[in-house]
Formats: C-alpha cells, structure tokens, sequence
C-alpha cells in the first residue's frame, strides 16, 4: 500500500507520501476481519454479508468475537488477544457496532481500536435521497472528516477535589496537519468545492486554535478548493437548517462526533449513513450509529450504514466495480420505495421492509442503475497522497512560571492568597483562579467557587523562571499543609505565551 513519491505543491515539498486508496482495480481476493457485534449488529452484518457474496465481492472473511459478551466474560477491554492479532493480519475490519455496557467503567472498545490501530481520519458522507426518502434537506450532501484519534477522545480523566474532575484535552499539530490534510486530499479526489473547519477558538485558543492555524496553513496549498471557517455552535445550527452550505466538514474528534449524527438523522436516518476509520496501514468500516438495543432482535433495523460502510471498504481495496454494483442496487432498492421502518413515509415509500427483506430487494436490483439518484462513479482517476508527518525544529521554549492547582475549601480568597504568597520565591503569586475565573486580586463577590483553585506564579522581573523554583514552591507548600493536587508548567514558545489567561484577568 505504501508508495513513496514526491510531489509539489505551491513551493512545498512534500517528502514521503502514503497512498491510502488504491486506484487500480483489485481482481484479487482479501481476506477481511468481520465481528457481528451487538444489538442489531448480527441483523445488519448478515443482511451486509448475503449482499456482498451476491454481488461478488472479492473478500475472505474471518469473523471474531468482540463487545459485550467479551467484556461481561471478565476482559475489560472488550476484546481478546487472539482477535487483536486476527485484525493486525488482517488489516482490513468491518465492524458491527458493539454496546458498551454501562457502568463498571469499561472503556469504549471503538475508540481503543480507532487509536490503537492509528486510524486517525473518520470519514462520514451523510446524503439525502429526495424524493424518495422524506428529509427536510433535499439538497444535502455533506461529508464530515472527523479527527479520530485525540481530543477529549483521549479519556484522561481525574477526580482532583470532592467537588471536581477534569478531563484533558490534547490536541497535536501531526494529529491537526494529518487529519486536515487528508480533507484537502479527499476534496481533490472527489472534486469537492469547498472544505469547511469547525472549531470553538475563541474559547480554547490554544487547542481549537491550533486545529485552526493548521487548516489555514494547508488550505493554501489547496488555492483550488474554498475554505472557510466556522465557530462550531452556529456551524452546527447551520448544519442543521441549511445544509446544502456545506461539502466537506473537518473537526475534531468530539464535534465531529455529534455533528455526523446529526448530519445523518436530517438526511433521513441515522441508520443511512456509513463511516471508514482510515489508518495509514490499517482501516475499519462500520455503520456511524450504534446497537440500538431498543429494536435489536426484531429484525427492523436499517442496514444501510452498515451497507454504505461495506461500499467504503470496498472502493479502499480497489474494488470500485463492486462497490459501485451494491451502491446502484441500493439505490434502486430505495427508488423504488422498498424501505425499513426508520424511513418509511405514507405517501413517499411502497413498502415496508424488515432488515433481511431488505437485503433480498437489493441483491433483486443488482446490475440495475438508479433512474434518479446518481449513479456513483468510484474511481475518479485521482490518487490521495497524505506525506508523512515531519517534525518542525524546536521553537525557544521559555518557563515563565507555574500553576499550582490546590484543594481548599476556605471562604475568603484573601486568607488562601495570604498563605501562597508567603511561598513566593523566584516566583510570585500573580492570580488565583476557581473554574477558570480571576477571583485573586480583584475578584468578585458574584462569583461561585468550588473547591478547586489555580494559583499562578509568575516570574516578575526575569525574562526566564528556574525550574528548581517550582518543586522549592512546591515542598514549602506541603510543609504549609496546604493541598496541591497538580501544576502546570508556564510556556513561552519562540515568545509566543503557550497558557491562557485568566477570565477576567
Ligand atoms: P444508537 O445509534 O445505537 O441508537 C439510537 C436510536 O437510533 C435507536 O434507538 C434507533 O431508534 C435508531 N437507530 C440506530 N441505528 C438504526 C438502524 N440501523 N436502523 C433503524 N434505526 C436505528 O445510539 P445509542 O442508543 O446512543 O447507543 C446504543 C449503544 O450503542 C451504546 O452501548 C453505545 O455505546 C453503542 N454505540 C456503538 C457505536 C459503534 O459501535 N460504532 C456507535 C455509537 C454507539
């Protein structure tokens, strides 16, 4: 798969190149991953298998055991070792969804085979299908490029005080530049206008803005395609109510998450559309929604996103002539009003359908062409090329103090100020925060506070603190007995401030 090659673009030179797609047909036969899942996963999965045999898919499967019955056995992972290496041989995953079971804590198996597998771009086209499948956007065709691997998807999470958690949010200039550059790359390859960033940076400058800076330094070696940037509240409430302004979305892992549900459901259904999770060596295929467990067993489910996220795989393999034969069935299948529960309408559909019934009118249509809806054409002739990651030199990294978090449950500021800055020493207490909020000096009586404080030290006169300075801040203050519960370093990169101020400050 990987191909090396340079190529140049607006005076930049891009080094080594991973060919994510291939282009040439694939006559040969791959053997794939295949795990059934949970809730309505078995339903959907056969009804996707039978569909595929029929049209003569060139796949192997080997199915393993993954999810709920895997993590209720006692392994907390939700899957075993002798799966992990079926799914590392084979590169190639086409996953059911799984149920995470509630409490316990038992972490996502999804987002564990995502990161695990460095499966950093999660691609989800959401299309309506007027007329014949009733949705208020009938013009809509909209595909979100999620970042699949950071965010608040890291799920480092702690309890720091009785009364507060944290959970982090990292975010990494390769994790910006590959997911960004591989919706510049997907654009070109299917000749998408424009590609829009949805961010929140002018809340999280640091984070959100880096995604941000990112976009904007690819976009310009893409000066074909139009890019604009979007505040992520009123991007999704656009989303929702115009749709059509959109052709390709990029965002990070969590905005991304909610913004395809919501893409998918106006489109028709949640059940309609289906994601490919894109490594670099690796790739898994899977329907955007979940289990359902509310219909699982009834045989109504849609399997259509499954279906699409089987039509997805198929084109990464290099086999467009299938993937092209299932989608025109498909089509075809929903033209002619054949329709599952979740999208059948009096008066638009012909008749209602259970989940393997479905699956029998699409394998009836194969080799039809769809009247109306566009028939696909998979192989646009243009490769996607992501270059590998290259890392910056180093910028002038400049310690201009720290935050040292404390718990403390006093009621005048002013006595926990009184305390700190007896600790000055190199450094001094400049601000305390509580939830982010200035309330140290000049605070507010307005403001509520927890149990969680941010005291900030500062150097004052030297242009650079010593890093012997915060572990001294930090003993006297256990001498003190006063409650640090962590601290955060106080960055200048190349004299750019790396932590943000105060609210208020
Ligand atoms: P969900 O997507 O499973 O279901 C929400 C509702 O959408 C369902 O009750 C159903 O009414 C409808 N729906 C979903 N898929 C449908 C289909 N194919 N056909 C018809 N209707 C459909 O979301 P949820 O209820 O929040 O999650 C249920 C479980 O699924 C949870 O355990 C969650 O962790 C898991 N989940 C798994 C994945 C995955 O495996 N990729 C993704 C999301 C949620």
């Amino acid at each position: 798969m990987a191909s090396l090659k340079s190529h140049l673009k607006n005076n930049l030179e891009i080094l080594k190149t991973t060919q994510l797609k291939s282009m040439t047909p694939n006559k040969s036969y791959k053997t794939i991953s295949v795990a059934k899942g949970d809730g309505i996963g078995p339903e959907i999965m056969d009804a996707v298998l039978k569909i595929l045999k029929a049209a003569e898919a060139r796949l192997n499967y080997e199915e393993i055991e993954i999810g709920e019955k895997v993590y209720l056995s006692g392994n907390t992972s939700g899957i075993s070792k002798e799966a992990w290496n079926t799914i590392r041989k084979n590169k190639i995953f086409l996953k059911a969804p799984i149920t995470t079971p509630q409490g316990g804590g038992y972490k996502s198996l999804n987002v564990t085979l995502r990161k695990t597998l460095g499966l950093y771009a999660n691609i989800r086209p959401c299309k309506s299908y007027h007329p014949f499948i009733d949705t208020k956007h009938q013009e809509m065709d909209v595909t979100i490029i999620r970042e699949n691997e950071e965010d608040l998807y890291a799920g480092i999470e702690h309890r720091q005080t009785d009364e507060v958690v944290q959970c982090l949010k990292l975010i990494s200039r390769p994790g910006c530049e590959k997911i960004v550059r591989y919706a510049f790359e997907y654009a070109r390859m299917y000749g998408k206008k424009k590609v829009s960033c949805f961010v929140k940076d002018n809340i999280m400058k640091h984070t959100d803005g880096l995604f941000h800076e990112v976009f904007k330094e690819i976009a310009v070696e893409y000066p074909e395609i139009e890019s604009d940037n979007w505040i992520i509240d009123i991007a999704a409430a656009r989303l929702a109510d115009t749709p059509e302004m959109f052709e390709v979305i990029v965002t990070p892992n969590l905005y991304g998450d909610v913004v395809s549900d919501i893409a998918a459901q106006i489109s028709g259904s949640v059940g309609l559309a289906g994601s490919a999770n894109i490594g670099s060596t690796c790739a898994m295929f899977e329907a955007i929604h979940g289990s359902a467990p509310p219909i699982a067993g009834k045989n109504v489910a849609n399997p259509s996103g499954l279906l699409m996220g089987a039509v997805m795989m198929l084109n990464h393999l290099g086999q467009q002539d299938v993937a092209e034969k299932i989608k025109n069935a498909w089509a075809v299948a929903i033209e002619d009003g054949i329709h599952t529960e979740d999208i059948y309408k009096e008066g638009v559909s012909k008749k209602k359908v259970s989940t393997s019934q479905f699956a029998e009118a699409v394998i009836a249509r194969l080799g039809k062409l769809p009247q109306l809806i566009k028939a696909e054409k998979y192989d646009t002739g243009i490769q996607m090329n992501i270059p590998e990651y290259k890392r910056k030199s180093k910028s002038e990294k400049v310690l201009k103090g720290v935050d040292i978090f404390v718990d403390w449950n006093g009621e005048n500021v002013n006595d926990l100020a009184e305390q700190l800055q007896k600790l000055n020493n190199g450094i001094e207490l400049t601000m305390i925060t509580n939830r982010g909020v200035k309330v140290w000096p000049e605070g507010f009586e307005e403001t509520f506070c927890t149990d969680h404080w941010r005291c900030r030290y500062e150097v004052v006169e030297e242009r650079q603190a010593e890093k012997k300075f915060i572990p001294m801040i930090m003993t006297k203050a256990i001498d003190q007995h006063i409650d640090i519960i962590k601290s955060e370093n106080l960055y200048e990169f190349d004299g750019k401030r790396g932590y943000s101020l105060g609210q208020g400050q």
